[in-house]
């Protein structure tokens, strides 16, 4: 299956079929699985095979579908599925570090990211350097000898900085941490992560991998010994598994992200390239706009894809930002991202209202930003009315 190619794998990887050969994936809805004899479940419970499972905490058939085939894309040697973006994020941190070690993690995060390593993590005595992710000195000055991981995103939410992970990744090795990158806004049809250094990749699977706004998910990708090893007991005992049910969404969203996601990208640049400049705007930010900050740096890491999402700020600030909101006739006002709807939120009172206002200025967080999330619409339809919109603010 490894060597098939990427649309291949998304349909058919990590298919498992019962007795019944049914074409589409089965769902598993069971907590449990029963014995032969007392003997087979002393057995299973010391050691249990690749398609032997105990209790849906641990494992489910149809779990284990949505793990291969989410690895098989991402190319990743293991997976451990979760019940959100955000149970991926504390697995993979809080399974691997302890008391006394270090982290080095950008600043701009999703406000959640920000929550664990600045209060749980403090509170059980890791220390964490949050650093200018875009500026590779910062990360070289703020490594040390103890340093157990970096963690960013490697594109930011919501002002969209692109992180280099190769060069950060050379950065964190040489002093032996773990490279952790939240992918969610690169997306795994673009990433190459893996390839490109990272240790550990992490997705909220309610974004782009559900792709149609219904169920959260979340997934840890990474070696063989790290998933099996660190994440898997750590998981497994604290509760944070991905639901069978859920895991039949994302394992049907798989089937299509390709398609989806490349879709959605071409509409955002067309959008992105109509709006720069607009009278109303003071900027338009899109990764995959020539002008965009880090836009070669989006060339080498992601194929020149500048993703599903864009940045518009509004002159006119929240005031305006407000009356373009609610103009808007197709994309809809609300906060998920990488559904087939177009999605406009405002961060500034919603994602990151909860951050001081110094600290939102200093991520970039101004009153008339809008974070806008492309779905699947025509991208005529889609100009037109943010264009409508915006003209009468
Ligand atoms: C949404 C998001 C998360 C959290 O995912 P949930 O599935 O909502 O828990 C984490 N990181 C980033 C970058 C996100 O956009």
């Amino acid at each position: 299956m490894s060597d098939w190619n990427t649309r291949t794998k998304l349909v058919h990887g990590g298919t498992r079929r019962s007795q019944y050969n049914e074409v589409s994936e089965a769902i598993f809805l069971t907590q449990g699985f029963v014995y032969d004899t007392a003997e087979q479940a002393q057995e299973r419970f010391l050691k249990a095979g690749d398609d032997e499972f105990i209790y849906a905490r641990y494992g489910n058939p149809t779990v284990a579908m949505f793990e291969e085939r989410i690895a098989l894309l991402e190319g990743a040697e293991d997976a451990f599925a979760t019940a959100s973006g955000m149970a991926a994020v504390n697995g993979a941190l809080t399974s691997m570090l302890k008391a006394g070690d270090h982290v080095v993690a950008a600043r701009a995060l999703f406000g959640s990211c920000l929550y664990i390593l600045e209060d749980i993590l403090a509170r059980f005595g890791v220390e964490v350097t949050l650093v200018d992710g875009t500026d590779l000195q910062a990360w070289q000055d703020a490594v040390r000898a103890d340093t157990r991981a970096v963690f960013f995103e490697s594109m930011s939410n919501p002002t969209l900085e692109v992180i280099d992970i190769a060069a950060v990744a050379e950065i964190a090795h040489k002093v032996g941490a773990t490279v952790v990158v939240d992918n969610v806004f690169s997306t795994p049809v673009f990433s190459n992560a893996i390839a490109q250094g990272a240790d550990v990749v992490i997705y909220s699977a309610t974004k782009h991998i559900d792709g149609q706004g219904r169920a959260l998910g979340g997934v840890i990708l990474g070696t063989k010994e790290f998933i099996r090893g660190t994440v898997e007991p750590y998981m497994k005992h604290t509760g944070g598994s991905l639901s069978p049910f859920n895991a039949w969404v994302m394992l049907k969203g798989l089937e299509t992200i390709d398609l989806r996601v490349r879709a959605q990208a071409e509409t955002a640049l067309k959008v992105a390239q109509a709006l720069d400049g607009h009278s109303k705007l003071s900027r338009t930010i899109y990764p995959g706009l020539k002008a965009h900050a880090q836009n070669d740096l989006v060339q080498r890491q992601l194929g020149g894809k500048g993703g599903t999402v864009l940045s518009l700020d509004l002159a006119g600030g929240q005031d305006a930002a407000f009356r373009f909101l609610n103009g808007l006739n197709i994309a809809v006002i609300s906060n998920n991202l990488g559904d087939a709807k177009s999605i406009a939120t405002h961060p500034a009172t919603t994602t990151h209202q909860r951050l001081p206002d110094a600290q939102k200025a200093e991520l970039g967080i101004t009153p008339g930003l809008i974070r806008f999330s492309v779905g699947l619409e025509d991208s005529d339809d889609l100009i037109a009315d943010i264009t409508a919109s915006l003209d009468a603010v």
